[in-house]
């Protein structure tokens, strides 16, 4: 086997969970009580092993043999090579460690998980960015609504893909200045107007759907970044396996629910995020210890 492009670090890892961050004082009780130092080394071991090896094995051959895009069908179809590295991260699931236990998850602190992160990005960067899809559904279990949370579930059964959908021509940096609209329909649907653009695994051909999580701005809402709203928008309105199961219906069907919460089908979008919870997400910033808290949030 080729050496592997990737130098990885444990020790260093190690020595910021342990000796800096003190992240083996949250082991071993509360959400973490199956978790202790030993186990995380181990974890942090297989990782790597997984980082150094597959995922690193494609990072040349996919750098030379890029993304084709097919204009006739606006689709993207992906290097075998690269295929490879991403299914065996995904096969390996340790993005476990970032989703809600009750969607399918292993509790962890925050630290170990982006620990990992560490790892594989190391190793190839695009394959964590297009292994996204279970992070977000976490994100849409837990602000969402019952329904929504089925959607969640299906993302983590069927592997879905997911992006984050912000950036426009005219809003970077200032993602407030976003004119992209949502305009809700009759039905309880909405439909999105707008141009976006530097959408990471914005289409690919990895798995069988992919659910874009998008900045839009409701009709009527305030400027700025307290009048944006968050749609997830399904790349398929149904998939065939679930032709006909509850399931798919879920997904095409209004989603009346709370205010500042909206959701859609028309155009298969599902409003996540609105600003309340936006306030949610913030709210862990504003603690003196950081780490506790993001531990607590996204233990909940
Ligand atoms: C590889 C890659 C992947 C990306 N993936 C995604 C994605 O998945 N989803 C998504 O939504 N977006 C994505 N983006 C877009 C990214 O978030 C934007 O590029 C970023 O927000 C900056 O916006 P911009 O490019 O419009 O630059 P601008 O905001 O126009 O900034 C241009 C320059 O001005 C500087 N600048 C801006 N504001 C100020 C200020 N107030 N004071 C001083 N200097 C300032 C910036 O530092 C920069 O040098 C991606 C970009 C890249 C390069």
């Amino acid at each position: 086997m080729a050496a592997s492009h990737y130098r990885s670090n444990l020790r260093d890892i190690h020595f910021n969970l342990f000796e800096v961050f003190g992240t083996g004082d949250s082991l071993g009780r509360g959400p973490f009580a199956e978790l202790d130092a030993a186990t995380v080394r181990d974890i942090l071991s297989e990782a790597e092993r997984l980082a150094v090896g597959p995922v690193a094995a494609s990072y040349a051959e996919s750098d030379c043999n890029p993304p084709v895009y097919d204009p006739a069908t606006c689709s993207v179809s992906m290097p075998d090579a690269f295929k490879a590295s991403y299914q065996a991260y995904m096969a390996a699931e340790w993005w476990r460690l970032d989703i809600p236990a009750a969607l399918g998850g292993t509790g962890a602190p925050r630290a170990l998980w982006w620990s990992i992160a560490e790892l594989i990005q190391g190793a190839q960067a695009p394959v964590f960015m297009f292994g996204s899809g279970p992070g977000m559904a976490g994100l849409l279990w837990r602000l969402g609504t019952p329904a929504q949370r089925r959607v969640a579930q299906i993302m983590i059964e069927r592997r879905w893909g997911a992006t984050m959908v912000l950036t426009e021509p005219d809003a970077g940096s200032d993602v407030g200045a976003g004119t992209t609209k949502a305009t809700a329909q009759p039905d309880g649907s909405w439909h999105i107007q707008g141009v976006k653009r530097f959408i990471t695994s914005g289409e690919h051909d990895l798995e069988e759907n992919i659910v874009h999580f998008v900045l839009a701005r409701p009709d009527g809402a305030a400027p700025g970044t307290k009048g944006l709203s968050m749609f997830a928008v399904p790349k398929h309105r149904s998939v065939p396996a679930f032709e006909g199961d509850v399931a798919a219906q879920e997904i095409c069907r209004p989603f009346y629910s709370r205010p500042l919460l909206r959701s859609s089908a028309g155009h298969r979008l599902l409003d996540v995020l609105g600003r309340a919870h936006c306030r949610r997400l913030h709210r862990p910033v504003r603690c003196s210890t950081l780490l506790p808290a993001l531990d607590e949030f996204f233990a909940g």
